[in-house]
């Protein structure tokens, strides 16, 4: 059939028709004695008024002699396309003539092509720029980077969460940092679809392109940032190609300084619209072969592009162009500028303090264009600037934010969805800020409800920096510079981590002798379940249930300090009190729950709760708004969504695992405790001394290296990492193997 059509509409005689792909369109390479050409068949004719469009471009486009591209050819009738009748359907077809050469696709990346290939484009935008047509001016596609807000709805069709989250954070980012200035970049039309399989190399050089489907009047930059994307994403090291092509195009059209602050934000979004448009071309027909070609390149960039900051980018970028580094702060300006307003007792970490600018996931960038693999941090739970925690935030106090004397939907939708995730008895929430209020409220509460005085603490456990906060933190009061211990305090040891067995035997011994002497006038018993300051020292097991049945029998409560240990971190259960089979009286919530909106709770019964609304009515102003409940209520479903308590269980095993490999080739390294993404690695000399010098000049090397840790514990000699829990198996074995390099030169 196609033989006749041709004879008949083009007055072609072909010896050869060959059927090809296209993306939304069957296309056939047509070869007669003396030429080849390119038949266009599309089943979609509301395409006419596009096709006609493009057909006047490529038209205009041949005129010009230094690049290739298809020339439109005429029907018999002398049109450019028509529409006509086939197996029944009205399609419409047309004929190009054929551009020699082979695709970049078919060939290894090269500088020459590369090179040529920034030239191509630069000299094809040159050519458009007074280029004018009205149909293509006003179209609307979901490839186009300017219509970027079609592909947002296509989200939802990726599979995998957390990959949704990422596209989700490279749009949400593009919407702070690019449309806020975007009215002040240079627009044209472009042939917007610069990939691999349109551009066409003869003699090593590009000099042919192809393809004109997806031209579009868009901001110019964008031509260069989609062809970066499918010229580095053959290559591993993604920055350096992309400047290499921006250095060729640069040399024909100058970039201007906005193009190239915008530049790294539009290489994410043209890899984020070519994810969503293959998770939907996938999910409408699962064989588009097509479409999904470049699916797993796509992705293998986008997930690389995160870990590069946008401030190096963008002053690589300016390098390359010929402009002058963004000029950075000095360090010790801002170090000195802090003393001038703080108290020196703000600690600053590391010798050579970092500051950051921005942050994702658990990635940090410094404004120097470092990117920081963040193993420290367990404030940003769900990963810095989870997009979905902006949005809810943002949402909501664009809308209501108010306290919690008048009636909101999501003070309940979140209290309810909280208090589903503790035991049943436990079914009372307090809202505050902090985990400190947090502590402070808890023991106010226990102290009404059971009139007494006494608080039993463990040693080096921390729970506020509030007046009583200090006074149950065995961390700071008995700190050489502490306020030493209160008569009211009760003291048990920190469970002996050598012989775990044999210590709780001890402990319990000391607990029963401190009990007797306090009897009855212990109000509470408050501790971590792996204690933090102390250096993710783990209580031994049955610890809790039997301290908890010995302090209710004299009539007091048992709070578990879930501000560092809660929401999944530690990988089993979602609280770390349910690890040791108890269910507390009173439970402390803090620095993870609204991934770093400052958030505190106490949870409690019934019971206690009544006892409590006894007393002077409970506010806090701020505790429970709409805001911080709209946030906090994003953790929770993120949690789920993303299967972070597993993700921690799973990559905190293998983190703990290869942690101990590590100590094997090691003298330096001591115990490795904690679980799930909670985890200490005590440093040592002589195998079991503690080296506080040596931790610190770890975690500064570490610092150095680009991996954030911290360190604690009596002696301080315990590293503590305690990621975003979106840490994955690849970020353990980049903190290992850093470490390891810093160990083998100790
Ligand atoms: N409890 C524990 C176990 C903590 O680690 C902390 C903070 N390090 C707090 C309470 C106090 O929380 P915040 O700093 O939010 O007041």
């Amino acid at each position: 059939y196609m033989d006749t059509l041709l004879k008949d509409y083009f007055g072609l005689f072909p010896v050869k028709i060959e059927k090809l792909n296209g993306y939304d369109n069957i296309n056939y390479l047509v070869k007669s004695h003396k030429n080849s050409y390119i038949l266009k068949t599309y089943s979609n004719i509301t395409l006419a008024p596009l096709l006609e469009a493009e057909t006047e471009t490529l038209i205009y486009l041949y005129s010009n002699k230094s690049f290739n591209s298809p020339k439109p050819i005429k029907l018999l009738d002398g049109s450019y396309f028509k529409k006509i009748i086939y197996n029944k359907n009205e399609i419409i077809i047309r004929l190009l003539s054929y551009v020699e050469g082979t695709f970049i696709g078919d060939l290894n990346s090269s500088e020459q092509i590369t090179n040529s290939l920034g030239v191509l484009l630069a000299k094809l935008n040159l050519k458009l720029q007074s280029w004018n047509n009205a149909v293509i001016k006003s179209r609307d596609s979901e490839w186009n980077l300017d219509s970027y807000s079609i592909c947002k709805e296509y989200i939802s069709q990726i599979k995998n969460s957390k990959d949704r989250a990422l596209v989700e954070y490279f749009f949400q980012q593009y919407e702070f940092e690019v449309i806020p200035i975007s009215r002040r970049l240079r627009k044209s039309i472009i042939h917007n679809d610069a990939n691999e399989w349109n551009l066409l190399v003869q003699n090593d050089s590009v000099n042919g392109i192809i393809d004109f489907g997806d031209i579009s009047y868009s901001h110019l930059i964008n031509e260069l940032a989609i062809a970066i994307v499918y010229n580095s994403y053959r290559e591993s090291d993604y920055l350096l190609w992309a400047e290499k092509l921006i250095a060729a195009y640069n040399s024909i059209i100058p970039l201007e300084e906005i193009e190239l602050k915008v530049l790294y934000y539009k290489i994410s979004l043209r890899l984020c619209i070519s994810a969503c448009n293959s998770a939907k071309a996938k999910n409408i027909n699962p064989e588009n072969i097509y479409m999904v070609h470049s699916e797993s390149k796509i992705w293998k960039m986008l997930r690389e592009w995160i870990k590069i900051s946008p401030y190096k980018a963008e002053n690589h970028f300016r390098k390359v162009c010929g402009y002058k580094e963004i000029k950075q702060v000095t360090i010790s300006s801002l170090i000195s500028r802090r003393k001038n307003i703080f108290s020196s007792n703000f600690s600053l970490s590391y010798n050579s303090p970092i500051y950051f600018k921005k942050a994702a996931f658990q990635y940090m960038y410094d404004e120097q264009g470092n990117t920081f693999l963040d193993a420290y941090n367990n404030i940003p739970h769900v990963g810095h600037c989870h997009p979905k925690t902006i949005i809810k935030g943002q949402n909501q106090i664009s809308k209501l934010n108010t306290n919690t004397r008048y009636l909101y939907d999501s003070l309940y939708n979140y209290s309810e969805k909280l208090l589903a995730r503790f035991p049943k008895s436990l079914n009372k929430v307090f809202f505050v800020n902090s985990g400190s209020e947090a502590s402070d409220l808890a023991i106010r509460i226990a102290k009404w409800y059971t009139k007494k005085n006494k608080l039993m603490v463990v040693e080096k456990g921390y729970h506020g920096h509030t007046q009583i906060g200090i006074e149950i933190s065995d961390y700071k009061f008995n700190n050489p510079k502490g306020i030493g211990q209160q008569e009211h305090i009760i003291k048990v040891p920190l469970p002996d981590q050598e012989n775990i067995i044999k210590s709780n035997i001890e402990i319990i011994n000391g607990f029963d002798d401190q009990l007797k002497a306090n009897e009855n006038q212990i109000a509470l018993f408050i501790s971590e379940t792996i204690l933090g300051c102390a250096g993710q020292i783990p209580l031994p097991e049955n610890y809790l249930k039997n301290i908890y049945s010995k302090i209710r029998n004299q009539g007091g409560l048992c709070i578990a300090d879930e501000v560092q240990t809660g929401f999944g971190r530690t990988g089993n259960h979602f609280w770390a009190f349910e690890d040791q089979g108890v269910v507390p009286d009173i439970v402390i919530l803090g620095k993870p729950m609204a991934n770093g909106h400052p958030m505190g709770a106490v949870i409690t019964s019934d019971k206690i709760s009544d006892s409590f609304s006894k007393g002077v009515e409970f506010f806090s102003s701020f505790g429970g708004n709409p805001v911080s409940c709209e946030i906090a209520s994003s953790v929770l479903d993120i949690i789920d969504e993303e299967e972070l308590q597993f993700n921690s269980k799973e990559v905190g095993d293998y983190y703990k695992k290869t942690l101990k490999q590590l100590k094997q080739d090691s003298q330096y390294i001591g115990k490795i405790t904690g679980q799930g993404l909670f985890l200490g690695i005590e440093i040592v000399k002589n195998n079991t001394e503690a080296n506080p010098d040596l931790a610190q000049k770890i975690k500064n090397s570490l610092r150095n290296k680009f991996i954030l840790v911290g360190t604690d514990g009596e002696f301080n000699n315990v590293i503590k990492t305690k990621p975003p829990l979106c840490f994955n198996k690849h970020n353990v074995d980049q903190v290992i193997s850093r470490l390891y390099e810093i160990i083998k030169t100790i």
